[in-house]
């Protein structure tokens, strides 16, 4: 097959991947008149933020919960520039339960911002001077974020987008830049506050991969602001798999074209600039080269690294194979009925678990809950969702993949059990993924999750850019800023459709 594209008189664009990232970088340029062309080696698009049905049951591959779904937030701006509806949603109130260990009532972080500070005050005496630095911080890069900075900058286009975007509010922020978490927490004398470093440990890892040592400060302001109003973190009505679905909906009614079950096997350069795809059809096994004027890869940087072959600068090459280890997920996905959940049970709650062979210190099982009416579950019954960060590599070293999965699954159980009744008579549906799933299904490098880590290093002004050393490439997705989740992904999108159209323009 050669030539898919619909209409040849506009510049052409291939977007490697469906995810959320691709899906909203494909349907912004289509709806700005490219033409565009997006693959997915997957059934389904969506890729972590998809979802799968079992005997009535609709789960939610990976994401769970959606930010940025307010007025001004990023799904907000893009769904009412792409002219379609947002996605029925239910505020999640509080945002998150957390268990500490051996604690039989949770750290709530209710969405109303006096109740949560209410909350930490009774819960963390004495830090509330740390949570009003958060907060500041939060307001001044809250307000930079949503300006649309490019970042890291990579020409003098971007620059100037970056320096249009700072006002004297912003600058509060720069003397806080190599600050980590845990930096602040010794100004403010919190260094041995150990109950408090366990519920940031928990709380920041879901985002920034990293303990609240390491994570960078200006990132965790963020984190830990986003659940309270006028932001918050909704539950999706139906499934996520609707974001996924509008956003296809949208990029198909404007000319472009979404091919699932193809595989883009390697970006074709030539002087320096991407040219070219070659497409694997998986059902027919057809392999061609695709043309492009441009390409927008949505995957990790590990992959991009990958799809480059011999043609990847070896700087970059260099800076991808030297990152630290990143983490992968364990997910159970329970079918259950409706009398395993307790009454008045939160939509999203977090437990202290360390399974075999967790990444570090203070590893959790985070669960997602679905509630009656909401899509995923049949009357009488709900679904209930546990992830864990675990060590991709063990999973793919393993001589026994099945028992470890195993082992995995009946630890992770007997953890939710603590809480939920689960019993042989109440858990109707089970399931498990591992990195190796993940690998299978979204085809992320060795099944890695979240992105690259929100360290110093890492983090916004020095992470990886969504321009790549490779002219006419793009890096769209959780390896580039501002990281991971639907919201995140979908700022990473918005910054390569502006960088795209400014360079078409010139
Ligand atoms: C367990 C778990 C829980 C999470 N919980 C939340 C949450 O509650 N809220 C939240 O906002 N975020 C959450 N996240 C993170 C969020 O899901 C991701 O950050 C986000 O969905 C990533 O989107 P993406 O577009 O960058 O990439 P992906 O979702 O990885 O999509 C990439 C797509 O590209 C395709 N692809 C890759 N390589 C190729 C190739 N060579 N050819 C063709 N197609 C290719 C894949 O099939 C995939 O569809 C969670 C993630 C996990 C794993």
């Amino acid at each position: 097959m050669s030539n898919v594209f619909i209409d040849k008189s506009q510049p052409r664009v291939i977007v490697i991947g469906a995810g959320i990232g691709g899906l909203t970088a494909g349907a912004l340029l289509a709806r700005k008149d490219y033409s565009v062309l997006v693959l997915d080696q997957a059934i389904v698009p969506g890729g972590c933020a998809s979802t799968f049905k079992r005997q009535g049951f609709t789960f939610d591959v990976g994401a769970t919960q959606v930010a940025g779904l307010e007025p001004e937030g990023i799904h907000h701006r893009i769904f009412s520039e792409l002219e379609i509806d947002l996605p029925e949603a239910t505020p999640c109130d509080p945002a998150c339960a957390v268990y500490l260990p051996g604690e039989k009532t949770p750290i709530n972080v209710w969405r109303d911002q006096q109740k949560w500070q209410e909350e930490r005050q009774k819960q963390f005496p004495g830090s509330e001077p740390f949570w009003q630095l958060m907060a500041t911080l939060f307001n001044a890069s809250w307000e930079f974020q949503g300006r649309d900075p490019v970042l890291p900058p990579r020409n003098f286009w971007d620059l100037w987008q970056l320096v249009q975007a700072v006002r004297p509010s912003t600058l509060i922020t720069a003397p806080f830049t190599l600050f980590t978490v845990g930096d602040a927490l010794r100004l403010y004398g919190l260094g041995n506050d150990q109950r408090l470093r366990t519920f940031l440990d928990l709380q920041l890892k879901l985002y920034s991969q990293v303990n609240a040592e390491e994570t960078a400060l200006l990132y965790a302001a963020t984190a830990l602001s986003v659940s309270q109003l006028p932001q918050g973190l909704f539950h999706l009505q139906g499934s996520m798999q609707v974001l996924s679905d509008r956003l296809v909906q949208a990029l198909e009614r404007d000319g472009g074209k979404l091919l699932m079950r193809h595989t883009v096997e390697h970006i074709q350069v030539e002087n320096g600039k991407a040219t070219a795809v070659v497409i694997r059809n998986q059902k027919t096994g057809e392999v061609w080269t695709e043309a492009a004027d441009r390409v927008v890869a949505n995957v990790t940087v590990q992959n991009l690294v990958q799809l480059l072959g011999d043609k990847v600068p070896s700087g970059y090459k260099h800076r991808v194979e030297k990152l630290p280890p990143a983490s992968g997920a364990f997910v159970v996905y329970l079918g259950v009925d409706a009398s395993a959940i307790p009454p008045e049970c939160p939509p999203h709650l977090q437990f202290m678990y360390n399974a075999n062979g967790p990444i570090g210190e203070n590893n959790s099982l985070f669960v997602s809950v679905s509630h009656p009416g909401d899509g995923r579950a049949p009357d009488g019954k709900a679904t209930i969702i546990a992830s864990s960060f675990v060590d991709p590599t063990q999973w793919w070293r393993t001589q026994d993949y099945e028992g470890l999965k195993q082992k995995y699954t009946e630890e992770a159980i007997a953890r939710l059990a603590q809480y939920f009744y689960l019993k042989p008579e109440t858990i109707v549906y089970q399931e498990a993924a591992t990195p190796r799933t993940f690998a299978r299904f979204t085809a992320r490098d060795r099944g890695i999750v979240g992105g690259i880590g929100q360290r110093i290093p890492t983090f916004g002004p020095f992470g990886f850019a969504n321009r790549t050393p490779i002219n006419h490439l793009w890096l769209v997705g959780d390896s580039t800023h501002p990281g991971e989740g639907t919201a995140g992904v979908s700022y990473s999108a918005l910054t390569v459709v502006r960088q795209i159209e400014a360079e078409l323009k010139l």
